[in-house]
């Protein structure tokens, strides 16, 4: 599948669409999940464009990856979760939704099950409120 610059991410990217914005550096963006499978449910991506993991660059992977890594003990900390679930899908037949790859980083708890995937959109101020919590706890942790 060839890259769609009209995908929903590449708007966001371009500034076009709104976000809940939880980090951002020169190769990569984290932002919520509107519809999230668990509060504090986060999506990172690459500034690169690539469809899914069938295309992407290995460097630019990398670069990606470096993003999860520092974030998923912070989305962990901030959200007081008992474990970060980490997921990717490639094509439709997969889950893929949206066709910029991308990286879920997904808070568990003992006690609670996973919402279903393209469920339903979350509230705009409990988005804000955990992003909020996700970037204090960046600060924190650095
Ligand atoms: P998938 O491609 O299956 O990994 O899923 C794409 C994810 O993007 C889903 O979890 C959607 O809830 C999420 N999503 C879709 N549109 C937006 C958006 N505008 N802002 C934030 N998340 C989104």
């Amino acid at each position: 599948m060839a890259y769609d610059d009209e995908n929903i991410f590449a708007k966001i990217l371009r500034g076009e669409l709104p976000c809940h914005k939880v980090y951002e550096d020169d190769l990569t963006l984290a932002f919520m999940d509107i519809m999230p499978r668990a509060d504090g449910h986060t999506l990172v991506i690459p500034k690169a464009k690539a469809v899914n993991m069938l295309d992407v660059e290995p460097d630019d992977l990398c670069d990606l990856m470096r993003t999860v890594r520092r974030l998923a003990p912070v989305v962990k900390e901030a959200m007081e979760a008992d474990g970060i679930l980490i997921q990717q899908f490639n094509e439709a037949a997969a889950g893929q939704m949206v066709f910029h790859i991308h990286f879920h980083i997904l808070p568990r708890w003992e006690d609670q099950k996973l919402r279903p995937h393209r469920a339903e959109m979350e509230d705009a101020d409990v988005l804000a409120a955990n992003a909020e919590k996700i970037r204090a706890k960046l600060e924190e942790m650095g």
